[in-house]
């Protein structure tokens, strides 16, 4: 069990940091804006960011990984842990809030099934 835990962290980190290489790498060869700046500059232009672009963001990998240690990497809705986790956004603030500014409370571990499923159910408030 606890040894579960150990793997998914570290396979976490391990595509984290795999990501953030490719970022370096991409930014340094398209001589685009560096990511720091990107984000730094997220709050301003929101409008011209992607939501998956956020969800890039180091503060929000933070965060998720934090949902996932607080909710023990198993899906709230089923308690299953071997199917892809996401995080869940129980409730929807102002849209000029980021996603790693969200209160704890307002997320929540899923697999990818129950978030499919809560994620149709809802489709009417979105
Ligand atoms: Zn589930």
């Amino acid at each position: 069990m606890e040894k579960k835990i150990e793997k998914k962290r570290a396979f976490f980190m391990l595509t984290f940091e795999q990501y953030q290489r490719d970022q370096e790498s991409r930014s340094r060869e398209s001589e685009e804006i560096p990511l720091v700046e990107q984000v730094s500059q997220i709050l301003g232009i929101t409008k011209d960011k992607t939501y998956p672009d956020l969800l890039k963001d180091p503060r929000w990998q933070k965060k998720r990984l934090r949902i996932f240690e607080r909710d023990n990497w198993k899906c709230q809705g089923c308690g299953r842990e071997d199917l892809t986790l996401v995080i869940h956004h129980l409730y929807y603030l102002s849209h000029d809030i980021p996603p790693w500014d969200y209160p704890d409370e307002a997320l929540q571990t899923l697999c990818e099934e129950c978030h499919e499923e809560r994620r149709s159910r809802s489709k009417s408030c979105r």
